[in-house]
């Protein structure tokens, strides 16, 4: 059986995996080790709704993880020139699914009803809220309850730290901070144990790989290769900065803004303290320089800080890839040591979620079934990361965009993934729905396709008029949407508001 757990890394990954793990699976012993000499990523800011379930799972309370990690509410991402480049090119990817999505073919009657309206709008009253400056939820909701569907955003150090502390005082999870010099094999290839510097060998039965882009017990001791995915996602840098706000109360937005930049784009994030932006983009289309110069002129537009050319610029270098394998013999990677591909719709986290409930879901596992586990843990999330390759490069072939060869070079027909291809195809002549995604917990599902198309003006020969189109109920439900704009704008706080609320009084508890 397996008795004890070894996670070797204390990054956003590590803690997450190890909460989850001690609060499902309490007859297993969970130590982390962290070297105190290599520092977390540092970057992270954005979540999926599955992080509410992920904390409470763990027994953090909302309140608390919104007071300590400077959190606020992230309903989705707004897209910002992605298309054509030009002033109205704005369209959502909101969390709250269509409503009646699965009773009637949507796209059909906002075709026929109103297709004038943004799509996300017509199916979704989300955009609209969001953009009114509202919170998805009020202070009298019990904690991670919503109206609206909702993740966060939150400052990624802060978060490390409330996991850390709350896995040792509460969950009791053991943490080694000592660095990792050496991994022991055993006879049968199995990881035995890992000498660390001061505190001797760490054995274990399950060892998790959270150690981050070094991927010391996958990639180095396994030696399993990253496949390489720049062809789809060429996105190699980042500059990062952390914005503070000025001295007037910020509005702090509820979606992920991602503007278009001439070579990748820019991520900007409102915490209830700073805003976290960074620019994304490809070192074969922009110098580094150039990049710095695009950045500061997009933090002098929007100044909530007056002396912009003083904020300081991290660079990180990215390299989109994941492992051919992520679980080998009795070590499995999680995290940027499993892969990574660049930040568009924040999907790392949720798929460090995904990781570890997958192992807690197959404990208690013995050695012998762990080849079985391991086989479909490798199956299932080879499939979820070439899903996330492809969902992203949707973005960027829908583009018209021509004004630099970056976007130009984006769309050609060598960079697209052929999953990818077969579905634009299929949608060429229906909307995307569930026949297209039939994995159990799929990462994406047809909901995100069709706000991503139509967002970006994707144009299909549709043939409605099929009876199971079911219009007229599709067009109730439009109807319905607009009403709740309304209604729902009438009872939520501005999500400042909100914010600041919950830090002074809390929300309740479930
Ligand atoms: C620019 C950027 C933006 C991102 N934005 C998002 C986002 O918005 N949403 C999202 O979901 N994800 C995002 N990600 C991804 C996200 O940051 C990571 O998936 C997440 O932080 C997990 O990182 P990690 O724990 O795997 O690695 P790390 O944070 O790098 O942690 C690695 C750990 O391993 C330890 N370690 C390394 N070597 C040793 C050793 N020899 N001995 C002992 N310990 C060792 C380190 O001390 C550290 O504790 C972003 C990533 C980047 C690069």
């Amino acid at each position: 059986m397996i008795k004890k757990i070894v996670i070797l890394g204390g990054g956003s990954a590590g803690w997450l995996t190890a909460g989850l793990i001690a609060a499902e699976c309490q007859a297993v012993e969970v130590v982390l080790v962290e070297s105190p000499e290599v520092s977390t990523i540092g970057v992270g800011e954005g979540t999926w709704p599955t992080m509410r379930n992920t904390l409470n799972k763990i027994g953090i309370s909302e309140t608390e993880f919104i007071r300590d990690c400077s959190a606020s509410f992230k309903q989705g991402s707004k897209f910002i020139g992605w298309t054509t480049g030009r002033g109205d090119d704005v369209y959502h990817h909101p969390f709250t699914l269509p409503s009646s999505g699965t009773e009637c073919n949507l796209v059909a009657a906002w075709r026929n009803y109103c297709p004038n309206v943004p799509f996300s709008e017509a199916v979704s009253f989300q955009s609209r809220i969001s953009d009114l400056g509202l919170a998805p939820k009020n202070i009298a909701m019990a904690e991670y309850a919503g109206a609206l569907n909702y993740g966060y955003h939150l400052d990624a150090d802060r978060l490390g730290v409330l996991l850390s502390d709350h896995c040792q005082r509460k969950l009791g999870v053991t943490v080694i901070r000592d660095h990792v010099t050496q991994v022991n094999s055993a006879e049968n290839g199995d990881v035995e144990s890992l000498m660390t510097k001061n505190s001797g060998i760490v054995q274990g039965d399950l060892f998790i790989d959270c150690s981050g882009g070094r991927s010391l017990l996958i990639g180095q001791h396994y030696g399993i290769k990253l496949i390489d995915q720049s062809k789809y996602s060429v996105n190699d840098r980042v500059l990062a900065a952390r914005v503070p706000y000025g001295s007037e109360r910020p509005d702090i937005a509820s979606m992920t803004m991602a503007t278009a930049m001439s070579a990748g784009w820019i991520w900007d994030i409102g915490l209830s303290t700073r805003r976290g932006v960074g620019y994304v983009y490809s070192s074969a289309y922009i110098d580094d320089e150039a990049a710095e110069n695009e950045l500061r002129e997009y933090l002098k537009k929007g100044a909530s800080h007056s002396n912009v050319d003083e904020i300081e610029l991290r660079q990180l270098r990215i390299a989109a890839g994941y492992r051919e394998k992520m679980w080998v013999n009795n070590c499995v990677a999680i995290g940027m040591s499993a892969g990574f591909i660049e930040p568009l719709e924040a999907s790392a986290l949720a798929l460090v979620e995904l990781s570890a409930k997958m192992i807690t879901n197959e404990m208690p596992m013995t050695r012998k079934t762990m080849e079985i586990v391991a086989q479909r843990f490798n199956r299932t999330f080879r499939y979820r990361w070439e899903k996330v390759v492809e969902f992203l490069k949707l973005h960027y072939v829908l583009s018209s965009r021509s004004d630099t060869q970056y976007w130009i070079d984006a769309r050609s027909p060598e960079s697209i993934p052929d999953g990818l291809n077969d579905l634009l195809e299929l949608w060429r002549y229906r909307a995307p729905s569930s026949y297209d995604f039939q994995s159990v917990e799929e990462v994406f599902p047809s909901a995100s396709y069709q706000y991503v198309l139509y967002g970006m003006g994707f144009r299909a020969n549709e043939t409605f008029g099929k009876k199971s189109d079911r219009v007229e109920v599709g067009i109730e439900a439009i109807k319905r949407n607009f009403e709740l704009v309304g209604k729902f704008s009438e009872r939520l706080p501005k999500n400042f508001d909100l914010i600041e609320k919950i830090r002074v009084h809390g929300l309740q508890k479930i």
